[in-house]
């Protein structure tokens, strides 16, 4: 049921509630919703609502929303949107003078997207290439020492590659481990540390083995 609801909430303006209806109303996933019809859906719920096993009825215009975005694929993108929003975020905090806009003439989402990649991509470190499904291997077999766990490691970060404190931009960013980007600080360049990444590249192999 978690699963379910976890893929389904990936739907842009489909929360918690609306995923548990629409599973008891046969509707288990994003694909689920790209084969629906907007009367079907509706007219599932509204018998679901009629005997009280849910709570309210969503409106035909809420589901026509959800099917939409169920068929552009766009929810695909749901961790990319987060880390776009986080990394404006922290940009406009650092930086008073820079706007929302500024940073999305840097940087425009769909950029970001495409670089990003989707929910279902394996995504790695620039610099030692693990991955973030070797980084949960090694975690669950006890072999990542580092306290930060909690906080920091368990998802790739964002490096700006080639300018440590240039902007947010294609070609000024990389994905990057918790471990390389904490190493390369701003003392080593790019093709400085994709030498040293080899080496933490292979610490990890011997560590995955
Ligand atoms: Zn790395």
């Amino acid at each position: 049921m978690e699963n379910k609801i976890n893929e389904l909430i990936k739907i842009d303006g489909l929360g918690r509630i609306d995923a548990t209806h629409l599973i008891k109303a046969g509707i288990n996933s994003p694909e689920d919703l790209k084969k629906g019809n907007v009367n079907d859906v509706f007219n599932k719920l509204r018998s679901l609502k009629e005997n009280n096993s849910i709570s309210y009825l969503s409106t035909k215009n809420s589901i026509q929303k959800w099917i939409n975005e169920a068929n552009t694929n766009n929810y695909l993108y749901s961790l990319a949107k987060k880390r776009y929003k986080n990394l404006m975020d922290r940009t406009l905090k650092k930086t008073e003078s820079f706007t929302k806009e500024d940073f999305e003439a840097k940087l425009p989402i769909k950029v970001f997207k495409d670089f990003f990649g989707k929910d279902l991509n394996i995504r790695k470190c620039i610099y030692c290439n693990i991955t973030e499904t070797d980084i949960a291997t090694l975690i669950d077999n006890g072999k990542i020492k580092t306290s930060r766990i909690t906080t920091r490691g368990k998802l790739l970060e964002i490096d700006r590659t080639i300018e440590p404190k240039g902007h947010y931009q294609l070609g000024n960013i990389g994905l990057c481990c918790y471990w390389c980007n904490n190493a390369k600080t701003d003392e080593f360049n790019y093709d400085e540390f994709k030498e040293i990444g080899k080496s933490f590249e292979k610490v990890w192999n011997e560590r995955l083995k």
